[in-house]
């Protein structure tokens, strides 16, 4: 790898004014948690995102697509790659299949097809981040999931280049997506929507919203559901109620505590380290295999290197 000045300069180059240099990634991030990353760039266009991801190879450098931040954790030492930040965000109508790149505000989606009169998404209304990060974890609420709605997606591979995919192609599961395990970045898709009256979808949107507002922390930093629910012989096993039985919800390290509404949401109380949310995920963790015998996966992505990791 070149040495870090050279590699300043080299982005410089190829990027353009946009990069910056050592950017606290909390304020990036819906925990309000982490170190900063050695660079940083907002891609505002498919070619600049595209751009970005050559360029970092060619130097040597990791990149990561931040969408939202609503579902990672950052290290308290930060990143030493490029942090690449989607902002692209086009919406495009028409007709009955709105096409949207991957840096458009999921939430922001369900409003403009809710005023379209297209239904499908209400029930993702009240959940942050990007369609990006969405399809990346084929996110999703009340038994239902955005993959089920895709229909047709444009799909960049560093190596292979862009293509268009269907909704087949990302082999979808709970919580998961071809996306994260090929490493291959999502820019555009498109969605199989419903016709209904604007009135009844935003109606439907509202609703799922109040449910959201008071199940889910609203004034402090979180990132969702920390672990995945179990599925099991065909059933799935709500990890907030073992996490409850274990006696999470008096849980905390530090400024990092379980959130007294939802055993499987952790919280920054103010000032909170990685490293506390990483301690306390831990202790979760292991009280669980101890009870239950069940070893929970993080729903959470985790960026840069934590030297006490759990
Ligand atoms: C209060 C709260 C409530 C939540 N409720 C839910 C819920 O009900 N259901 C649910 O599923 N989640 C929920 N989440 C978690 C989170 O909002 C979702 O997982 C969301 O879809 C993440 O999107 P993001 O853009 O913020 O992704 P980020 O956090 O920015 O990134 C997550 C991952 O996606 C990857 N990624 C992002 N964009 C792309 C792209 N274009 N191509 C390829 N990879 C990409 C990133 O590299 C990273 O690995 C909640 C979070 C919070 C804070």
């Amino acid at each position: 790898m070149e040495s870090r000045e050279k590699t300043k300069e080299s982005l410089l180059e190829g990027l353009g004014e946009g990069v910056r240099f050592n950017v606290p990634l909390a304020p990036y991030t819906s925990f309000r948690i982490g170190g900063p990353a050695d660079f940083f760039f907002e891609a505002l266009s498919p070619w600049e995102l595209i751009k970005a991801v050559s360029v970092s190879r060619s130097l040597g450098i990791e990149f990561f697509i931040l969408g939202g931040g609503s579902n990672i954790l950052v290290s308290d030492a930060g990143f030493r790659g490029l942090v690449i930040k989607n902002g692209c965000a086009a919406l495009l109508t028409n007709g009955d299949n709105p096409g949207v790149q991957s840096g458009f505000s999921l939430n922001e989606l369900v409003d403009k097809t809710a005023e379209l009169g297209l239904s499908g998404l209400e029930f993702l209304a009240g959940i942050p981040g990007t369609v990006g990060g969405a399809i990346f974890g084929n996110a999703g609420a009340f038994g239902k999931s955005i993959g089920d709605l895709l229909e047709r997606a444009v799909v960049f591979d560093p190596d292979r280049g862009l293509e268009t995919v269907d909704r087949d192609y990302f082999e979808f599961g709970y919580r998961s997506s071809k996306l994260k395990r090929n490493g291959e970045i999502l820019i555009s898709t498109s969605f199989r929507l419903e016709k209904k009256t604007a009135e009844e979808v935003k109606r439907e949107a509202e609703e799922i919203r109040t449910l959201r507002r008071e199940k889910h922390p609203q004034n402090q930093g979180s990132i969702g559901c920390f672990f995945k629910n179990i599925k099991e012989k065909g059933k799935t096993i709500p990890v907030g109620r073992l996490l409850e039985q274990v006696g999470a919800k008096k849980m905390a390290v530090g400024n990092a505590a379980v959130f007294d509404r939802h055993a499987n949401i952790i919280v920054n109380r103010g000032g909170a380290k990685a490293s506390e949310v990483r301690e306390l995920a831990g202790m979760l963790r292991d009280r669980v295999r101890e009870k239950f015998g069940f070893v929970l996966e993080p729903e959470v992505v985790f960026l840069g290197e934590e030297p006490d990791a759990t």
